[in-house]
């Protein structure tokens, strides 16, 4: 077992992982920036260290000062969250190099999966259904040409190394095409620093659907099931549902089973979701995320699994609590960001929250660091906390949600909370009948 965990990260999450630690008595460290000092927290942790001042940069993301902060406190494992280092291969290499447990996979599944075009190879010789496309790079205007006219029309040019959906382009026919390869290259040039693209036949109502997976990177490896994240603005998550609306029990199993057979065959270490976009019945696999989503609330209220207790245990040698047999479905869940931010315009607002009161009862959980009179920094992102909702079926989960959306007050800054009582009111959603542009096209027609 791991004797004491530092957890280097903030917000919500921080909070997460903390009262994990704390239900398996395992002591833990948080770390926090000058802004953070009364961070929730850090207000709950029995032992915190300032790593730096606000910027992420010189805190967060502070290699050093979060191995520093492992060495004076004896921490030996460091939980990373999501975000910030989450994803980083050097700083799982780093702590490896100081005996520290990065609890999440190995530094070269990060490698793996953190490289679009390694990460699709790999999917695909593991057996992971992928979307049609180029064989790697798209190196010149020709190849690009050729390529698309083997693809087919409309295509989407992605940058290798993207990410937050910069550096992708959709060329409809050969007369936009090398105007879209060119842009996307610098664009991609511009965000990442590498120029470098690759092309996919681009899906026209596609939804997001993705899977959670957990192995114990000894070769035994399961799957919880989806999480439908169609619901996006600007490839950012808004609300998330377990299960997919979309998706029958046999299809949810089948692709699950693919899923977990291939981190089987990875020897993947740890919690990780693949993803897909679903269409016509058919998966296309377009990212691997190999660390704990902000979203897994949705798959624990179902499954009834605390995702971070598994990662803690895997970390420390002890294998998956579950195997796939006992794993069980139960109910709908559906969770909300709640972002301080305008809800039509997304202008964030930071600010002290004068007034805040959470909705409770049955299948409502909360998860944030807000609190009455604390005050948001404007230094990190807009998340300030996740209402998740948990009922036997849709309809009940639906009608929960709308029951806690009109407890939730929270005065003094602006939230998206107003948004999300406009989406559970809406017949589509009721439905279950949207794909991954609905939102967008949604406020576009209900403007400010
Ligand atoms: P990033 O890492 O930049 O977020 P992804 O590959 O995860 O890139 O894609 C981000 C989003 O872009 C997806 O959630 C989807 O909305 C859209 N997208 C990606 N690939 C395709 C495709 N082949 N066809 C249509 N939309 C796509």
């Amino acid at each position: 077992m791991v004797s004491k965990i530092l957890i280097a990260n903030r917000g919500e999450i921080a909070l997460r992982v903390l009262r994990a630690c704390k239900e398996l008595g395992i002591p833990c460290v948080v770390v926090h920036s000058t802004a953070d000092a009364d961070a929730m927290h850090v207000r709950l942790a029995d032992e915190s260290v300032c790593i730096g001042p606000p910027p992420s940069r010189d805190s967060y993301l502070n290699i050093h000062q979060i191995v520093a902060a492992c060495e004076i406190t004896g921490a030996d494992a460091v939980h990373p969250g999501y975000g910030f280092l989450s994803e980083n291969a050097k700083f799982a290499d780093i702590l490896d190099a100081h005996d520290i447990t990065f609890i999440g996979p190995t530094a070269d599944h990060i490698r793996i999966m953190g490289d679009k075009i390694t990460a699709k190879t790999t999917a695909l010789e593991l057996g992971i259904p992928v979307v049609p496309g180029s064989d790697g790079e798209v190196k010149t205007e020709e190849d690009a040409i050729k390529t698309a006219a083997l693809i087919g029309y409309p295509v989407l040019i992605k940058a290798t190394a993207g990410g937050g959906g910069r550096g992708m382009k959709v060329a409809k026919s050969e007369a936009d095409l090398v105007e879209a390869w060119s842009t996307a290259r610098a664009e991609a040039a511009a965000a990442f620093g590498n120029d470098a693209v690759y092309m996919e036949k681009y899906l026209g109502k596609p939804r997001h659907i993705e899977i959670q997976v957990f192995g114990d990177g000894e070769g035994n490896a399961i799957h919880l099931g989806e999480r439908d994240c169609s619901l996006q603005r600007r490839h950012q998550k808004v609300w998330e549902e377990a299960n997919s609306p979309a998706l029958n029990v046999e299809q949810r199993m089948k692709i699950g089973q693919i899923c977990a057979e291939a981190m089987k065959k990875l020897k993947y270490r740890g919690a990780g979701t693949i993803e897909f976009l679903y269409e016509n019945g058919e998966f296309y696999f377009i990212e691997m995320n190999t660390r704990l989503q902000v979203e897994h609330p949705i798959t624990e209220a179902i499954t009834g699994i605390d995702l971070v207790h598994e990662q803690i245990r895997v970390a420390s040698g002890r294998g998956l609590s579950v195997t796939q047999e006992e794993v069980t479905f139960e109910g709908h869940a559906i969770e909300c960001r709640i972002n301080a931010e305008d809800p039509r315009t997304f202008v964030p607002s930071p600010g002290t929250i004068t007034h805040f009161h959470a909705p409770g009862g049955l299948g409502v959980r909360i998860d944030s660091g807000a609190y009455q009179g604390y005050k948001i920094p404007p230094y990190y992102d807009s998340l300030i906390g996740k209402l998740i909702v948990h009922g036997r079926t849709r309809v009940e989960c639906m009608m929960r949600l709308r029951r806690a959306l009109d407890e939730f007050v929270v005065d003094g800054i602006k939230t998206t909370l107003p948004l999300f009582q406009d989406l559970v009111s809406n017949q589509d959603i009721a439905n279950g009948d949207y794909d991954i542009h609905w939102l967008e096209h949604y406020l576009a027609n209900h403007p400010a």
